[in-house]
């Protein structure tokens, strides 16, 4: 127990440093539409290169991040890190899929957020339409009219927003047809096992058609095997991702990805 505890506050004294010292990554995973193959987008994962621990996965201090209200200037740094990583492509000459990058709920309850965005699509010169916020279930749950007008000035800016994890928090579907949403991504969760499990199957073909009579796009999240991928894309799922197609890679590894399958 005390030993947690020294461990916890170990990570957070150097998590407030990582941002100061450049430890922060992002990598990228390729969204891929099912009827083409072609790769339709890319999605935007933070790592933290610990000096002594290597590279740390989200779930190791996104928590921590969030408790500390450091998330607020990390997911920052990721915005802006990924629109500067899509100017630097297009100067290269390499035209990238739009990217997607996660919300925490801080950030999305920050009144500077819709700001912040402007500012840095403008510095950056991407085109708003290539950029699509990640936000979830549990983050428009209480003030519905806040969110609505927080997500309307959003779209107003001419970007996209995706509700991720669906199906793991309230899914309330009074909120969801309200809620300037355009595309749903359908939790790995009931992607795992949908290929052995009916029940599984039944939801995630009842989510496309929800989505579908909603006119949104759906995603799949964490393919990982070739029959998972053909039962989606007969059941007319739009894109999927997961490892099936690609891990999150670095930027100069993802780019041989989605410029070799264009
Ligand atoms: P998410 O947004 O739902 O991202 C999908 C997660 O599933 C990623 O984990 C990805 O690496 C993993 N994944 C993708 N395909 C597969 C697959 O085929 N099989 C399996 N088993 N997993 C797959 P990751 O990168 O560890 O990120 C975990 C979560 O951390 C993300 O879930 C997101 O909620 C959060 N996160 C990541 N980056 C950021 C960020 O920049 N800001 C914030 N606020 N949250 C972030
Ligand atoms: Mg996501
Ligand atoms: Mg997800």
């Amino acid at each position: 127990m005390n030993q947690e505890v020294v461990a916890k506050q170990s990570l957070s004294t150097d998590l407030h440093q990582a941002l100061a010292h450049d430890e922060f990554r992002l990598h990228y995973q390729p969204v891929v539409d099912l009827a083409s193959g072609v790769v339709v987008g890319l999605e935007a994962l933070l790592r933290w290169q610990h000096p002594t621990q290597g590279l740390l996965a989200p779930s190791r201090f996104i928590p921590l991040a969030e408790e500390t209200g450091l998330i607020v200037p990390i997911g920052e740094w990721v915005l802006a890190s990924a629109c500067a990583q899509w100017r630097a492509w297009a100067k290269a000459g390499i035209e990238a899929p739009p990217l997607a990058i996660n919300l925490s709920a801080r950030q999305f309850r920050d009144s500077r957020l819709v700001g912040i965005i402007t500012r840095v699509l403008e510095e950056s010169g991407m085109p708003p339409d290539h950029l699509i916020l990640e936000i979830t279930e549990s983050m428009v749950v209480g003030n519905i009219d806040t969110t609505i007008e927080t997500l309307r000035a959003l779209q107003a800016i001419g970007l996209r927003i995706a509700m991720d994890d669906f199906g793991t928090g309230y899914s309330s579907l009074s909120y969801l047809k309200r809620l300037p949403v355009s595309i749903l991504k359908i939790d790995q969760s009931f992607v795992r096992d949908i290929t052995t499990d009916a029940s599984d199957a039944a939801v995630v073909v009842a989510v496309i058609a929800l989505a579908h009579s909603l006119h949104m796009t759906v995603i799949a999240e964490g393919v990982e095997t070739e029959e998972q991928y053909l039962l989606l894309r007969n059941q007319g799922c739009d894109q999927c991702q997961g490892y099936y197609f690609s891990k999150p890679l670095p930027p100069t590894e993802v780019v041989t990805r989605f410029a070799g399958i264009r």
